[in-house]
């Protein structure tokens, strides 16, 4: 994957798991996301190889009814602080920190009112999980079941997986045929960059 700018996310954003398209369309919609919601999606973006320079136009872009002074002056440190351009100790300096695992954002406290945090297999009720995947392109009834399943009994990125298997199954099919990817090319998926990168792979 070629350098990536702060236009591409919009199109990028289909390859995104749920947890992150629904923090790109809860930014889109609203023009702003609350701390953790903007902290979890710029290590993500940071992860897919977006730059810090790039990163900073991008929320610049999203907030679109801010004025510039309030954007450099409250939100800008944040983000130069997640790439380790600003601040942390010294063993964060110029790395900052790494992309959340979904060990990690399953694990984190639940999103209060107006926050899009978190893994929405987690934090979602049932009727708003199906309406949140019917509106990514999830429409198949088995898939739908099968996620609702395995939410009740709490296999939140076992549902995550389902969604990816059905929404690459033509790719997968092709890849396991012709045997340019292994097994281990399509272990389960506990990382939401690992989500991006295998779906980006396999769709291009
Ligand atoms: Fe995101 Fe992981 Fe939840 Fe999937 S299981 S939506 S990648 S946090």
């Amino acid at each position: 994957l070629s350098a990536i700018n702060a236009g591409a996310i919009d199109t990028l954003s289909q390859n995104f798991p749920l947890c992150m398209q629904n923090l790109h369309m809860t930014l889109r919609a609203n023009s702003h996301l609350k701390h953790y919601g903007r902290l979890q999606y710029t290590l993500f973006l940071k992860g897919i190889g977006l730059s810090l320079e790039e990163c900073i136009i991008f929320w610049r872009r999203s907030f679109k009814l801010m004025t510039d002074d309030k954007f450099h002056k409250e939100y800008k440190y944040n983000i130069r602080h997640a790439y380790g351009d600003v601040g942390g100790d010294s063993n964060r300096r110029g790395r900052g920190y790494t992309p959340y695992s979904c060990q990690k954002i399953l694990t984190e406290p639940l999103p209060g009112p107006g926050q899009a945090h978190g893994c929405p297999y987690r934090t979602f009720t049932g009727e708003n999980l199906t309406g949140l995947l019917q509106r990514v392109g999830i429409q198949d009834r088995e898939t739908l079941q099968g996620v609702r399943e395995d939410v009740k009994k709490q296999r939140y990125h076992v549902a995550c997986n389902r969604v990816f298997e059905f929404a690459h199954k033509k790719e997968i099919k092709k890849v396991k045929d012709d045997g340019t990817w292994s097994a281990t090319d399509l272990d389960t998926i506990v990382h939401p960059n690992t989500y991006f990168k295998r779906s980006w792979l396999l769709k291009h």
